[in-house]
C-alpha cells in the first residue's frame, strides 16, 4: 500500500463566533482519528484592512494558522488559502458548520485509494431544522445545501488539480457559485468529482427580514456562469431552474400598468391597466402562495413573504442587468497573469538589510497599484533578495516580520520567495537567476510565461527573461542608465507599469469576446 494521502484544510473566513465551535469539533475529530491528521489549518482572515489580529478561539494549537486576503472575498480567500498548502489535497471548510466525531477519519477513508483521475471529494451535509414548526423560507433554503453538489461548505480538491485550473474565480465576490464554477471548469478538464462519507452539520443561522431580497445579488452571478460555461450550466452543476422568466412576467405587468397611467381617462386605458395590474398581482400572489406553502403559518413569516414577494421580480432583474454590464467581456479564469514584483525600491523604499518592521515606507503609489491588479483579478506575489540572511546582518525571522508589515500596508499577496543566499552561494534562486520566479509560479500554478515582473534594476529584468517571464522596469534614482536601455518595457511609476499590464490583458479579453461570440 501506498503512503495514505496528506491534507491540509483552509476555513476562507475568520472572526465569527461559529469558527470556534468549528474549530473544536474539528480538532476533536483530528484527535480521535487513527491516521495521520492535516498538515495544517489555515484560517484566511479576509478584512479589507489590517486590524489588530483577531482574537482565536481557545484550543487551537499549533496546527492552525492564519493568512490575510486583503478583502477581496471567500473565492479569493480560499485561493490565499491553498497557494499556502503543500499537501496532495486541500480540504475546504466553511466557519459555520459542524464536523462529526468521525469526520477526520471518515476523510481520510474518503481520500484513501482515489484514482488520479478523480479531483475532488465532497462531504455530506445535514442541515437540522426546527422540530417543532415547519421551517421558513431561508430555513428551506439552507436546507437545499444537502442536496447541492460540490459546494465547498465541505469540499476537498488535489491541490495540483487546483494549480492547473487557477482555483476559484475571483471575480465571483461572495460566497456563491463560486464553488459550482470550478467544479464545472474541473469537469471540463476530464476529471471525476466524487461524494465521500464524512459528514458535517450546516445551522440554520438566524437570518434578517431582508433575506430573500438580498440574495438576489446571485442574479450577477447567474450571468458570469452563463457567460463562463453556456446557457445549460445550471444542468451540469444539478441546480434546478430559477424563477426568473416568471419574474420578468411579473415586472413586465407592473410596467405596463404604470405605462398605461397617463391613458385611464379612456375606456381601453382602464382596460389595459386593469389587465395589467390583475395579472401582476396574480403572478405576485402565486409566487407568495408557493414560497408561503410549505412554512410556519406565523405572521412575522407572512409578512416576509408577502413583502418580498412584491419586491424580488425588480430587484431578480436589476442585478441580472448588473451582471450583464459588469460581466460583459469576462474571460476565462485560469489564463490571468500573475505580477510578481521585486520588494526594496519597488514597493517599499531600500533600506539596506532591514530587519526592523517600523522601518518600512511604502514607494508612491504601490497600495494604488496594487489594489488595481487585484480588483481586475490579478494575483500579486512578491519576488526579493534578501542576502542579509546569508551575510548574517539578519535573519530569516526578520524578513518575514518585515514581509508582515508590508503586508499590513499594502494589503495581502497571493505568494511571497524571498532568497536568503548570498552570491558566493552560487543558488538557483538569486536574481538575476530565475529560481525565484519559477517557485512563485509553480506555487500559484501559473505558467512563468503568464508572470509579469515588475521591478526596479535590471537583475529584475533578467530574472524575468530567464525564466521566461515578461520583465517590466520601473527605474528609481539609483537605477543605472545602462539598466534602463537594456529593459524591454520601462515604465515611469507603479500605475504606468499596472496599465501596460491591464492594457496587454484588456487586448487578449477582447480577442477572447471575438472567439468566443456565438
Ligand atoms: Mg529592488
Ligand atoms: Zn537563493
Amino acid at each position: 500500500m501506498s503512503r495514505p494521502p496528506s491534507y491540509e484544510i483552509v476555513v476562507p473566513t475568520i472572526g465569527r463566533h461559529s469558527l470556534g465551535v468549528m474549530l473544536e469539533a474539528l480538532l476533536a475529530s483530528i484527535e480521535a482519528a487513527p491516521g495521520p491528521g492535516p498538515k495544517a489549518i489555515w484560517l484566511v482572515d479576509d478584512r479589507p484592512d489590517a486590524g489588530p489580529p483577531l482574537p482565536l478561539p481557545d484550543h487551537t494549537g499549533p496546527l492552525v494558522r492564519v493568512l490575510r486576503s486583503g478583502g477581496r472575498g471567500p473565492a479569493a480567500a480560499r485561493n490565499t488559502g491553498w497557494a499556502a498548502t503543500k499537501a496532495d489535497w486541500t480540504v475546504f471548510l466553511d466557519d459555520d458548520v459542524v464536523p462529526s466525531p468521525e469526520w477526520a477519519a471518515d476523510l481520510a477513508a474518503d481520500l484513501a485509494g482515489l484514482p488520479p483521475e478523480v479531483a475532488g471529494s465532497q462531504g455530506r451535509v445535514t442541515v437540522p431544522l426546527p422540530p417543532d414548526r415547519r421551517p421558513t423560507d431561508w430555513e428551506r433554503n439552507t436546507a437545499g445545501l444537502e442536496e447541492a453538489a460540490w459546494i465547498t461548505a465541505d469540499m476537498a480538491y488535489r491541490r495540483k488539480v487546483l494549480a492547473a485550473t487557477g482555483g476559484f474565480d475571483e471575480r465571483f465576490r461572495r460566497a456563491f457559485r463560486e464553488d459550482a464554477d470550478l467544479a464545472l471548469r474541473v469537469l471540463d478538464a476530464g476529471f471525476r468529482l466524487v461524494r465521500g462519507e464524512r459528514r458535517i452539520t450546516h445551522p440554520a443561522r438566524p437570518a434578517g427580514f431582508w433575506i430573500s431580497l438580498r440574495m438576489q445579488k446571485g442574479n450577477a452571478d447567474d450571468v458570469l456562469m452563463t457567460r463562463l460555461h453556456g446557457r445549460d450550466w445550471r444542468e451540469r452543476a444539478q441546480e434546478h431552474n430559477g424563477r426568473f422568466g416568471r419574474h420578468v412576467l411579473t415586472t413586465a405587468a407592473a410596467l405596463a400598468a404604470l405605462a398605461a397611467v397617463p391613458a385611464l381617462r379612456r375606456p381601453a386605458g382602464r382596460a389595459v391597466a386593469l389587465g395589467a395590474v390583475a395579472a401582476w398581482a396574480a403572478l405576485t400572489a402565486e409566487f407568495a402562495a408557493v414560497r408561503l406553502r410549505p412554512g410556519p403559518r406565523t405572521a412575522g413569516e407572512t409578512a416576509r413573504m408577502l413583502v418580498t414577494s412584491v419586491a424580488i421580480p425588480p430587484a431578480a432583474i436589476g442585478h441580472r442587468l448588473r451582471g450583464t454590464l459588469a460581466h460583459r467581456t469576462a474571460g476565462p479564469w485560469g489564463s490571468r497573469p500573475v505580477v510578481l514584483f521585486d520588494r526594496d525600491d519597488t514597493l517599499i523604499r531600500d533600506v539596506p538589510y532591514n530587519g526592523d518592521p517600523a522601518r518600512v515606507e511604502p514607494m508612491p503609489g504601490a497600495r494604488d497599484a496594487l489594489d488595481r491588479l487585484r480588483r481586475n483579478g490579478v494575483r500579486v506575489g512578491v519576488v526579493s533578495n534578501q542576502s542579509g540572511v546569508a551575510k548574517g546582518r539578519i535573519t530569516a525571522k526578520d524578513v518575514l516580520r518585515v514581509n508582515a508589515r508590508v503586508e499590513e500596508l499594502l494589503g495581502g499577496f497571493d505568494v511571497w520567495e524571498f532568497c536568503p543566499h548570498d552570491n558566493a552561494d552560487g543558488c538557483g534562486c538569486r536574481k538575476p537567476r530565475p529560481g525565484l520566479i519559477e517557485r512563485a509560479a509553480a506555487r500559484l500554478g501559473a505558467d512563468p510565461a503568464d508572470c509579469v515582473v515588475i521591478g526596479d534594476i535590471g537583475g529584475d529584468m533578467q530574472a524575468a527573461a530567464a525564466a521566461g517571464a515578461r520583465g517590466i522596469l520601473v527605474p528609481t534614482g539609483r537605477t543605472r542608465p545602462e539598466e534602463v536601455s537594456a529593459a524591454r518595457e520601462v515604465a515611469g511609476d507603479l500605475a504606468a507599469a499596472v496599465d501596460l499590464v491591464l492594457g496587454a490583458r484588456r487586448a487578449r479579453s477582447a480577442r477572447g469576446v471575438r472567439r468566443t461570440a456565438r
